[in-house]
C-alpha cells in the first residue's frame, strides 16, 4: 500500500533576508506544513510573522534559504499554473478589461483565441461577472476586482488557490459575501486553498485547519481542526469557543488580550 504524497509540502523551511544593516533577518523559521488534496487550510499570524513569505515560496516566486517545498511529491521551483494566486491588492492589470485580466494566463501558456473566450466567459459567470467583461478595472468596486482575481485563478484550473489575505481590503458586507462565494467555489471544484488572514473570525469561519504562526522569528506555533460543518453559524457557542481558543494561542497562552 502507497499513500499518496500531500499536495503540498513544507518541509523545516527557513527564509532569511539581507537586511539593510547587514544583520540577517529571519522571515521564516524551521516551518513545516503539509495540504492534502480538496484541503481548505487558513494560515493566521501577526503582521509580519513570514506568511506572506510562506505562500510566495510555495507559489515558486521566492526560493527558501533552508528546507524543501514539494508539490505532488516533486520540488517547487517557480509559479506554475496548478498553483493559482489571489493578492491582497488588487493585482489586475490596469489597462486590459476584465476578460483580459481573465484570459492572460491562457493567452501566456498559448491556449488559442477560441478557447480563451469560452474559458474566460465560463469563470467570469462563475464569479457572477459575465456582464462585466469589457470593463476595465478601475470601473469595479473592490469586491468584483477581487472577484476577476478569482476568476483570473480559476480560469487555469489549478489544484490549490494560494490567497494572501485576499479579502482585507474590502468593506465587512462585501467580505462576507466574498467568503460565502469562496466556500461555494471550493466545493463546487473540489480544489484546496491555502487562505492567510489575520481575522480569527475569517479563519474559523473558512477553514478545515488553521495554522497560528508567531513573529521574530516567524514561525509555527500549533494547529487547530475546526470540524464545525459548513455553512458555519458565526452565533453558535462552538464558534465562541474556537474564538477563544485561536485567541489565545495567537497572543500567547496565559495572556489576556
Ligand atoms: P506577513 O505576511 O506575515 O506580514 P512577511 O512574510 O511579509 O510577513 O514578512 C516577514 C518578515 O520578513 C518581515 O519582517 C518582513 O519585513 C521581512 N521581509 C519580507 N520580505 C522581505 C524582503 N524581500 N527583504 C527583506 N525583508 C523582507
Ligand atoms: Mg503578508
Amino acid at each position: 500500500m502507497s499513500l499518496a504524497p500531500p499536495l503540498i509540502e513544507a518541509s523545516s523551511v527557513t527564509q532569511i533576508f539581507a537586511a539593510s544593516d547587514g544583520e540577517p533577518s529571519w522571515a521564516l523559521k524551521n516551518a513545516s506544513l503539509a495540504v492534502s488534496p480538496g484541503e481548505f487550510v487558513c494560515i493566521i499570524g501577526p503582521s509580519g510573522c513570514g506568511k506572506s513569505t510562506l505562500l510566495h515560496m510555495i507559489a515558486g516566486f521566492l526560493k527558501p534559504t533552508e528546507g524543501a517545498l514539494r508539490f505532488r511529491g516533486r520540488p517547487i521551483e517557480a509559479p506554475g499554473p496548478e498553483r493559482g494566486v489571489v493578492f491582497q491588492e488588487y493585482a489586475l492589470f490596469a489597462w486590459m478589461t476584465v476578460r483580459q485580466n481573465v484570459e492572460f494566463g491562457l493567452k501566456m501558456r498559448g491556449v488559442g483565441k477560441a478557447e480563451r473566450r469560452d474559458k474566460a466567459r465560463r469563470f467570469l459567470e462563475v464569479v457572477g461577472l459575465a456582464k462585466m467583461a469589457d470593463r476595465y478595472p478601475h470601473e469595479l468596486s473592490g469586491g468584483m476586482r477581487q472577484r476577476v482575481a478569482v476568476a483570473r485563478a480559476l480560469v487555469n484550473e489549478p489544484e490549490v488557490l494560494l490567497m494572501d489575505e485576499p479579502f482585507a481590503a474590502v468593506d465587512a458586507i462585501t467580505r462576507a459575501t466574498l467568503q460565502d462565494e469562496l466556500l461555494r467555489l471550493w466545493q463546487e471544484f473540489r480544489i484546496s486553498v491555502v487562505f492567510i488572514t489575520h481575522n480569527i473570525d475569517e479563519a474559523i469561519f473558512l477553514g478545515q485547519r488553521i495554522v497560528v504562526m508567531s513573529a521574530h522569528p516567524g514561525s509555527i506555533r500549533s494547529e487547530v481542526r475546526i470540524d464545525l460543518p459548513y455553512p458555519r453559524d458565526r452565533g453558535s457557542a462552538e464558534f465562541a469557543g474556537l474564538y477563544a481558543q485561536i485567541g489565545a494561542e495567537l497572543y500567547g497562552k496565559g495572556k489576556t488580550a
